[in-house]
């Protein structure tokens, strides 16, 4: 193989290399690399030998023309690894990179692709293409970098393939931190970036185009063909900080929060699809600042609402310092469908500091439908600084706007592609030749775009004796989605069982009893999400020391990971003291703690702990929570305890929901410090529904930030002080909706 290879080089040597003076460097090691790659020509190309490449950091510079840039390339695309604590870095002119894939590895320094040497030597008139960057994290996601930041002026980024981002950190950035990076025109078409998970915390954008510092400068990036699938991050799925910028034809499919023009102004945004299919938080276009076009978009199924809805007109700050939220100013909104969505949100964030309402603006011609007969429009201030006209809206009840608005009943359908229109409407909404950019026209061919693979229930049944590490065995044997079956009978388990896929583990009978001997009898592991069905778990024959745990994280979780637990009876974790059910690691994230039909007693512990991120920089451990059908008897610690401090609004969650479960005896423990049967404090939407307390501390929520939602409802309880709801940063009386609750004393 190698053999044909340099005859290849060779042969073009010959024919092409020594007539423009240009040479081919195949190299098969780092010091060939370091060694060719020290004085590169125009016209150059490097080609790196198919295989795995670890711990590389790739520095390609060089002055190539426009005629004659200079080249890396892989052997073959898609067979080049680079593993490792790796990274690469540009510098120069015309320099083009293509058909390497990161993977199985993070970067030592701030960024993975990085368009510059240092501060002095950047990249310009330079393109990546066709590269892969899938999974390569920081294990520690609390860690912070980049995986592609753009610098220099005229760089295209296009037909990549970004997925998986998980720590902390932008996926994709454009930095002007100098004038050389600002002006920059840079394009950044045909990308396919994917399954950014729940961060938990600001610092998960998918795109952001610079910071507040340089906002007033134009970065002139264009934004075009782009597919974001799934990216969940945070609020911003793009925050737009610089001015002049153009999203054009970009694809959202399922992503939650919103392409943001949080900074910076004269942008214009057209052509863009949003397809939320009715996923909480699921958004469209967030408008602030001047001079901002949103033109012919299309928006459908989304439920996101206040930052996070189809379309939000926000109240900006009178004088803004520069990292607030300016006026808006000259926004023109015209021309968009806004299909089955639930929230158009106008000058939305008003309060005292944000009471600078939108002014010199226009919005006609858009076509507002929703199938439920919901009128998503709401108001939160003075709009007559915003003109409507020639708009038709499906319902207009409690519409304030008294003209601009055509209520109509309208009959909709999907035309050739797939997007919805009203029969008989013209000229208003979308475009009849809107199109959805096409997935397998981004990215690259080479490489698959994965589908999520985290869940339950969908591998294979396993049949489980109870015999001795039948349970471990099986574990290590299975497949992700795999059902252990566990026979009747008791089942001892001598050793900690790591969880690292998706695993079910239930009983036959529903007559199987788990003892354990270890400080915790599961430890979930990056990829690791377990469900537990019909099991009886007894913490009697326990190590006798504090701080034991039916379920705990591994110290250093990267992944998000579910635990669902049903029909399950939960018992004598008392052993010795604070002994819990779920007792998670620092800076682990659960997409979804569920506990169904479930019965827990003689606890000496709590049964969820979600308080580890103490240092109020709006971070939590769990973004959906729910309790449902359970019985809990004599839990000694705080039942749950779920905390997000600060006062950061880049997050949706947490989310927790308790309904028709009784609590007897619940929190009167010495070391439970809270004093509370349970403390919610900066959960953003709360329902706690149907449940009868017996004899427990107090429930304590405290309101933090962004308008929390909290309803309690149709609950028993001992007295009216067992209910505490205290607002944080509200001098108001507090928002919670408390109804038909019933106070036995
Ligand atoms: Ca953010």
């Amino acid at each position: 193989m190698h053999h044909n290879i340099h005859q290849f080089i060779l042969l073009s040597s010959i024919l092409f290399g020594n007539f423009l003076s240009s040479e081919t460097y195949f190299v098969n090691n780092k010091a060939q690399y370091y060694q060719v790659t020290k004085n590169l020509n125009a016209g150059d190309t490097v080609v790196l030998e198919d295989g795995v490449w670890n711990d590389f950091e790739i520095l390609f510079e060089g002055e190539g023309t426009e005629k004659k840039p200079i080249q890396l390339k892989a052997q073959t695309n898609g067979k080049v690894f680079i593993t490792g604590k790796s990274n690469l870095k540009i510098a120069g002119s015309y320099l083009i990179v293509s058909g390497l894939i990161f993977t199985d590895g993070y970067t030592p320094t701030n960024s993975v692709i990085e368009f510059r040497k240092n501060r002095y030597e950047l990249a310009n008139n330079s393109r990546i293409t066709e590269v892969v960057i899938d999974n390569f994290n920081n294990p520690d996601r609390t860690q912070n970098d980049n995986w592609v930041t753009i610098y220099g002026k005229n760089n295209r980024f296009d037909h990549n393939h970004l997925s998986g981002k998980k720590n902390k950190g932008v996926t994709l950035v454009v930095k002007l931190n100098s004038v050389e990076s600002q002006n920059n025109k840079h394009l950044i078409d045909h990308n396919y970036i994917s399954n950014r998970q729940i961060l938990g915390s600001n610092g998960g954008e998918t795109l952001r185009i610079g910071t507040s510092h340089y906002s007033l400068q134009n970065s002139d990036t264009s934004v075009i063909n782009n597919y974001f699938d799934k990216c969940d991050g945070e609020l911003e799925i793009i925050s737009n900080k610089s001015g002049n910028n153009k999203f054009i034809g970009n694809f959202f499919n399922e992503s939650r929060g919103t392409l943001t023009l949080r900074h910076g102004n004269g942008t214009l945004v057209k052509d863009n699809i949003f397809i939320g299919s009715n996923i909480d938080h699921t958004g469209g276009i967030r408008v602030i600042n001047k001079n901002q076009t949103i033109t012919n978009n299309y928006m459908e199924g989304l439920k996101g609402y206040r930052f996070g809805g189809a379309l939000v007109v926000m109240n900006g700050v009178p004088n803004s310092k520069i990292n607030r939220y300016h006026q808006v100013e000259n926004a023109v909104i015209s021309n968009n469908s806004i299909i089955n969505s639930d929230h158009i949100h106008l000058a939305a964030g008003s309060d005292q500091e944000r009471s600078a309402v939108p002014i010199e603006s226009s919005f006609n011609n858009n076509l507002i439908f929703h199938k439920d007969n919901i009128n998503p429009i709401k108001i939160f201030d003075d709009v007559s600084g915003i003109s409507f006209s020639n708009n038709i809206i499906s319902n207009s009840d409690y519409l304030e706007i008294k003209n601009g608005f055509n209520l109509k009943n309208l009959e909709v359908y999907k035309d050739y592609n797939d997007l919805t229109y009203a029969k008989g409407i013209t000229s208003i909404g979308i475009s009849k030749n809107l199109t959805k950019i096409a997935k397998d026209k981004t990215g690259v061919s080479w490489y698959p775009k994965h589908k999520q693979t985290n869940t339950f229930d969908t591998g294979s049944a396993i049949k489980i004796e109870p015999k001795d590490d039948a349970i471990f065995n099986a574990i290590n044997s299975a497949s992700p989605g795999d059902i252990l079956m566990l026979a009747a009978g008791t089942y001892r388990v001598q050793r900690i069982l790591e969880i690292n896929q998706p695993i079910t583990i239930m009983s036959e009978s529903n007559d199987v009893e788990i003892f354990f001997e270890r400080s915790s009898l599961f430890e979930i592991h990056n990829k690791g999400s377990l469900k537990i069905k019909g099991i009886k778990i007894y913490g009697s024959e326990s190590p006798d020391s504090s701080g034991n745990s039916v379920i705990r994280t591994s110290k250093s979780i990267l992944d998000n990971y579910k635990i669902v637990v049903e029909d399950s009876f939960i018992s004598k974790l008392d052993v010795n003291h604070s002994f819990s059910f779920i007792n998670p690691s620092k800076s682990s994230f659960a997409d979804l703690i569920s506990i169904k039909n479930s019965s827990f007693s003689n606890i000496t512990g709590s049964i969820i702990i979600m308080n580890k991120e103490f240092e109020d920089y709006g971070v939590y451990n769990a973004e959906y929570i729910s309790i449902e059908d359970s019985k809990f008897t004599n839990i000694e610690g705080i039942l749950i305890d779920i905390y997000r401090g600060g006062t950061d609004e880049s997050t949706f969650g947490p989310h927790f929901i308790m309904k028709g479960s009784k609590l007897v005896n619940i929190g009167f423990g010495s070391r439970n410090k809270q004093k509370a049967m349970m403390r919610l404090h900066g959960v953003q939407v709360t329902d706690i529904n149907n449940n009868e307390l017996i004899n427990t501390q107090p429930i304590k929520i405290f309101h933090t930030v962004g308008e929390p939602i909290t309803s309690i409802t149709s609950n028993i309880l001992d007295s009216k002080n067992k209910l505490q709801i205290v607002e944080l940063n509200s001098a108001e009386e507090n928002t919670a909706y408390v109804k038909n609750n019933r106070f036995v004393n």
